[in-house]
């Protein structure tokens, strides 16, 4: 299976089983939005759960906030998102479809990572055992060939886009003989700056409706509410806000399922620190952050870093966390040293000093600002990718299996009495009822139990438990577990404990 039907496998799959719907379905959907099914919105729930444990329960200096998807306008002016929140799009005009002109450059570099790819699987076949892929690629001459001309389009690329210089973007384009993927044809508009922000009216018209945005990121949120919460949760440099909540961005071109939304969800931390400890923290909430991802059980090589070269104005070091989603390596979460720029600039706006009084040192400074921030929606695409599984069982049938890490699972157990009769379904109600108020649980007394392994299957659900007659006499029940099918007889009483051994995430 190539990874484009992969890929159509795990969308369809997600409708299927009541994961993801595209909104307002019944009209045809709403292009790049998206809606959270029954099973879709557990997981998602369990996600932003996972995040928050380990960011602030687990942090004695880390504090949440929940801030208001509208702000005052001038938060924007200050954060620079009026000015410079834009991106570079270009118009195809026999197709008239339109793009993100830095994306079309960027899925040629891919293109060429492909090619390297194929070299290398190529070789590996031909070596065998012997094949050494690091030697392979920093001596082959055709994968040498290939790595320069990356180098070459990515240095005009960034040189362009840091320039701001969009005929520059617009020649790369042609230089490279980049053709619209729909038409075919080279026959491009100019480049022009498009801002991502969306616009409504706050007010009546007749008060005099004043221009506000809906926020296109959740941190400007925690920036203006720095000084609230430092003072009257007096809280020690370092110490970070968290926040989880909805964003918007009119995304030029919004492809790829929930990978690329126009309303879309983040999870964001901000860590503030002394100035000149910066890049200390940094390089821990960098290694943190991974580790979050592989505590999860996911094979560290679906992870990798990549560290920007070229910085935002106001950063000094910047790197995303990149995951191997079906369509190749993208960025999952994002990890900055901003410097005191949000401080600074909103401080400068709003004529509130926005400091910090250092006991330790007897100076008070405004503080430098690490940051955090993950795609809830992307992490949630990262699971559905690494937990879709087909497999062929023994018998010869198929089972469609979706190994979520447990503790992110939708539902943790399900509750299957064999027959529905001969008190086998009270008794299951009665095991489930001890057990609901701790997990997730389904309970299924349709079709055969095979049919319901596959339903349960289907939607990653870690364990079943069967009540049978033998349950009724001596209260044991048979365990059957997602991932390995193999099943165990254990008295009731020990469910708890299973259950609760398998889905915590420690
Ligand atoms: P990209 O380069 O993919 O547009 P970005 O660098 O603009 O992303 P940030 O502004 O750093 O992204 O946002 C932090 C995180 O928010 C990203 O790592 C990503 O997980 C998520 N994110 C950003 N834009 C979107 C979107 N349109 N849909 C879903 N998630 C998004």
């Amino acid at each position: 299976m190539n990874q484009e039907e992969f890929f159509k496998k795990i969308t369809s799959h997600a409708k299927e089983y009541g994961f993801v719907f595209p909104s307002s379905d019944i009209y045809d959907g709403l292009s790049a939005v998206y809606d959270y099914g029954q099973n879709g919105v557990e997981l998602k729930n369990n996600i932003r759960q996972y995040w928050w444990k380990a960011m602030v329960q687990m942090h004695e200096n880390i504090v949440g906030v929940d801030a208001a998807i509208f702000m005052h306008p001038t938060v924007w002016k200050a954060s620079g998102h009026v000015d410079a929140f834009n991106d570079p799009m270009i118009d195809n005009k026999d197709s008239k479809k339109r793009y993100r002109a830095d994306v079309l450059v960027e899925d040629y570099i891919a293109k060429i990572e492909e090619k390297i790819n194929k070299e290398v699987e190529k070789a590996k076949k031909r070596f065998g055992d012997a094949f050494d892929k690091e030697q392979f690629v920093s001596t082959n001459a055709r994968v040498l060939d290939y790595k320069k001309e990356i180098e070459e389009v990515g240095h005009r690329l960034y040189a362009a886009m840091e320039a701001n210089d969009l005929a520059g973007i617009k020649q790369l384009i042609e230089d490279l003989g980049i053709v619209c993927p729909i038409s075919g044809s080279r026959n491009w508009t100019d480049v022009r700056q498009f801002n991502l922000m969306f616009a409504t009216q706050m007010g009546s018209v007749a008060e005099g409706a004043n221009e506000i945005y809906l926020r296109p990121e959740t941190a400007q949120g925690i920036f203006v509410n720095y000084l609230n919460i430092q003072k009257t949760g007096r809280m020690k440099v370092p110490f970070g806000i968290a926040q989880t909540g909805k964003a918007f961005r009119n995304e030029i071109v919004a492809r790829q399922f929930i990978f690329r939304m126009r309303e879309f969800e983040q999870m964001e931390m901000q860590f503030f620190v002394r100035p000149g400890t910066e890049l200390e923290w940094f390089k821990r909430w960098k290694e943190e952050r991974l580790n979050w991802h592989l505590s999860l059980g996911i094979p560290a090589e679906k992870y990798r870093y990549h560290d920007h070269e070229k910085l935002a104005h106001y950063a000094n070091a910047a790197t995303d966390i990149e995951f191997e989603f079906p369509f190749g390596f993208k960025e999952l979460e994002g990890i900055h040293s901003r410097t005191d720029f949000d401080l600074g600039s909103h401080s400068k706006y709003s004529g509130k000093k926005l400091q910090y009084f250092d006991p330790e040192t007897n100076e008070s400074y405004i503080p430098y600002v690490i940051e955090t921030s993950i795609g809830l929606d992307r992490m949630f695409l990262a699971m559905l990718s690494h937990a879709y599984t087909e497999e062929k069982l023994e018998d010869g049938s198929e089972r469609v299996v979706m190994k979520f890490p447990a503790a992110l699972a939708p539902y943790k157990v399900a509750i299957l009495p064999l027959v529905k009769k001969d008190g086998l379904p009270e008794k299951a109600r009665e095991i489930m009822n001890e057990l609901m108020p701790d997990f997730m649980c389904q309970y299924e007394e349709k079709d055969s139990i095979g049919k319901r392994y596959r339903r349960q299957d289907a939607i990653g659900t870690p364990l079943c438990v069967t009540i049978d007659n033998q349950t009724l006499e001596d209260n044991t029940v048979t365990v059957r577990d997602r991932d390995t099918m193999e099943q165990i007889r254990v008295n009731a009483n020990e469910l708890y404990n299973i259950i609760r051994k398998k889905v915590n995430g420690k």
